[in-house]
């Protein structure tokens, strides 16, 4: 599925050259989107190992990605950056 998804993304003109060297490519995608409440920890652990994590995750937050794990990180931990980052913009702004 997310093969699917950086293919389509790909395909569409948006650089994405750094899944060429994607850890999770060949893994069993369901991992990668589990059912609500299942473990996450063995995509996490893929992740982890993977030299492009970084700009996996900084993707995902950008493009605000519902679904599934990118850069070892859930929906929940990235809303969680997002909004982290908003706040810090928001300090900025105000001097
Ligand atoms: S960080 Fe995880 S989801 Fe992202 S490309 Fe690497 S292995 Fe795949």
């Amino acid at each position: 599925m997310i093969a699917d998804l950086l293919e389509a993304l790909k395909n569409e003109g948006i650089d994405m050259a750094w899944q060429d060297f994607a850890n999770c490519r060949g893994a069993d995608p369901d991992l990668f989107f589990p059912e609500r409440g299942a473990s996450t920890r063995q995509a996490k652990s893929i992740c982890r190992e993977c030299t492009v994590r970084e700009e996996c995750l900084e993707f995902a937050i950008e493009s605000s990605e519902k679904f599934g794990i990118w850069g070892a990180m859930s929906e929940r931990e990235r809303r969680k950056i997002r909004r982290e980052r908003q706040i810090a913009v928001r300090r900025r702004k105000a001097g």
